[in-house]
């Protein structure tokens, strides 16, 4: 097991050599060697998810809860993937309160890591420059994220500011 940082950059041209849409981190995760593993029935609350670098098998553990949504399933896991690659190591329990803590530079350093796997940059220049693509609705459902994370990331994408 490697143990130095890798960008969003490196894990998909690692892990997602060929770039289909959406992209699946929880793919990628196995294909790094990551167990993706729902939380136990009655485990879960209140909780989102949860890394946990080396697990009962030796190899790192990424906890989703199965009953939120597939598009929250997503970003939770390319998050919890984000506490791996940026190798932040043992974390809490990723509440939605834990991940949305804007003073929490590991919290914040985890999301965007999400974005930047879910919503590549490149990616989203062509399908909207190229294909033309110009509804949020629509971004949102290509790239398997909530219309409020595309709306954010077009946003510091700089698409159009407020
Ligand atoms: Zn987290």
């Amino acid at each position: 097991m490697t143990a130095h940082i890798m960008t969003p950059a490196e894990v998909l041209s690692t892990y997602w050599r060929h770039g289909t849409l959406p992209v699946d981190p929880v793919s990628i995760a196995q294909a790094a060697g990551i167990e993706v593993i729902p939380f136990s029935p009655g485990k879960c609350e209140g909780a989102s998810g949860e890394y946990i670098p080396t697990g009962p098998s030796g190899r790192p553990v990424i906890h989703y809860n199965p009953t939120e949504n597939i598009n929250r399933i997503r970003f939770t896991v390319a998050h919890e993937l984000g506490h791996h690659f940026l190798r932040h190591g043992r974390r809490m329990r990723d509440t939605r309160e834990v991940i949305g803590n804007r003073n929490d530079f590991y919290e914040v350093s985890a999301n965007r890591f999400a974005a930047d796997i879910l919503m590549p940059k490149d990616y989203v220049s062509i399908l909207i420059n190229q294909r033309n693509v110009t509804s949020v609705a629509e971004l949102s459902h290509i790239l398997g994220v909530s219309t409020s994370a595309m709306d954010y990331r077009l946003k510091n994408l700089g698409y159009y500011s407020f």
